[in-house]
């Protein structure tokens, strides 16, 4: 893997949906960005896998635009044939905003946004410190890299503990709305089945009771082409069961799904998600720790728990470091 230079002008953090709109809106004729994510695959919560020829999104699946902004993006991205129109309203009623998915996967989206972004994948920030106005990030495999304005999009509970360890003081009441933001959890099983499911066209199904808050088909869907089902615990369920064996919670929850499973299930895995999204949400778009050397934070905390209030974040926290930074 290449090593990422060892300073520059921006350094994002987390190439999710909220990193990756800020990074491709800073001003590349004045700053240099870099954008690191722990993980060795791009997009965070947009998240997508293969189980031999099944595909799956196992995050986020599917994304709602009501800001002109977001819709831009949107319809560019279809225009490009990266997103299409999954349905639009959920099954049940009559009306509701288009559902909007990646066309291959969700992970497509952020692939795109990703475009000619300096990504460095496998990178965990450990700590960071502030030296003679410039941040030093220190990686957990022992990289380091300075950096005039830093932006961090992990989830809250990620960046607080971040924090904690390097030492940084930060204003009380900037404390307090962080520590105020909770997050739901998710258990995910991803389901390669031996036949089609019978989940009911369009491939989408939400329960507001039970075990399980929401169903997909992703062949329905037209990204698998063999029969493979996504199924998200609810949020009672995931919290009940994250610290369990997760091949047990995922058995329970395939018995759950097990009249829309058809003849049955092949394999499976089992996903986690620690945070899902946000129960709460800051009343700003982003949040400015430090004006300089500029520390900011932003993610679906800020802008709204979905993938369009991350974008939104993320697009508001480029607008400020722009502005913040000489
Ligand atoms: C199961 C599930 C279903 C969902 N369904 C929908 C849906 O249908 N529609 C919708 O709109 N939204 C949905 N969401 C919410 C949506 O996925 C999120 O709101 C959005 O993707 C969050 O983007 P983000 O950039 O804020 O955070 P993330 O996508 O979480 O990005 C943060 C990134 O930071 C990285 N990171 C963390 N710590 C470090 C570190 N120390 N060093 C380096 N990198 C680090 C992480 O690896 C991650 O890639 C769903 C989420 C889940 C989990």
């Amino acid at each position: 893997m290449t090593s990422p230079p060892q300073s520059t002008d921006i350094l994002v953090v987390g190439a999710g949906m909220s990193g990756l709109t800020a990074a491709s809106s800073l001003d590349p004729t004045r700053f240099q960005t870099l954008v690191i994510d722990k993980s060795l695959k791009i997009g965070g919560r947009l998240a997508s896998k293969k189980l031999g020829n099944a595909r799956f999104d196992y995050g986020a699946q599917f994304m709602t635009a009501r800001e002109p902004q977001f819709l831009s993006l949107i319809k560019a991205c279809e225009e490009l044939g990266i997103i299409k129109q999954w349905f639009t309203s959920d099954s049940g009623k009559q009306q509701g905003h288009p559902r909007w998915c990646g066309s291959s996967r969700m992970t497509a989206v952020a692939d795109h946004l990703a475009g000619s972004l300096q990504f460095y994948p496998g990178l965990r920030l450990a700590t960071i410190e502030c030296i003679n106005d410039t941040w030093l990030a220190r990686m957990s495999s022992g990289e380091e890299i300075f950096a005039r304005a830093l932006l961090l999009t992990p989830p809250v509970p990620q960046i607080l503990e971040l924090l904690k360890i390097s030492d940084i003081k930060i204003a009380a009441d900037i404390f307090d709305r962080l520590d105020r933001i909770k997050y739901e959890k998710c258990i995910a099983v991803l389901a390669h089945l031996k036949g089609p499911s019978t989940i009911r066209h369009p491939g989408g199904m939400k329960f507001s009771e039970g075990q399980i808050s929401w169903l997909a088909d992703n062949q329905q869907k037209g990204i698998s082409k063999v029969p493979a089902v996504t199924i998200h615990g609810s949020v009672i369920f995931s919290e009940q069961h994250y610290h369990s064996d997760r091949q047990k919670s995922g058995t329970l929850l395939l018995e759950a799904a097990k009249s829309w499973l058809g003849s049955g299930v092949s394999e499976f895995q089992v996903h986690g998600w620690r945070y899902a999204k946000p129960a709460t949400v800051d009343s700003e778009r982003c949040l400015v720790i430090n004006r300089m050397p500029p520390l900011v934070v932003s993610g679906d905390a800020f802008g709204g728990p979905r993938v369009e209030g991350a974008a939104m974040s993320g697009w508001k926290a480029a607008e400020t470091l722009n502005g913040l930074l000489p």
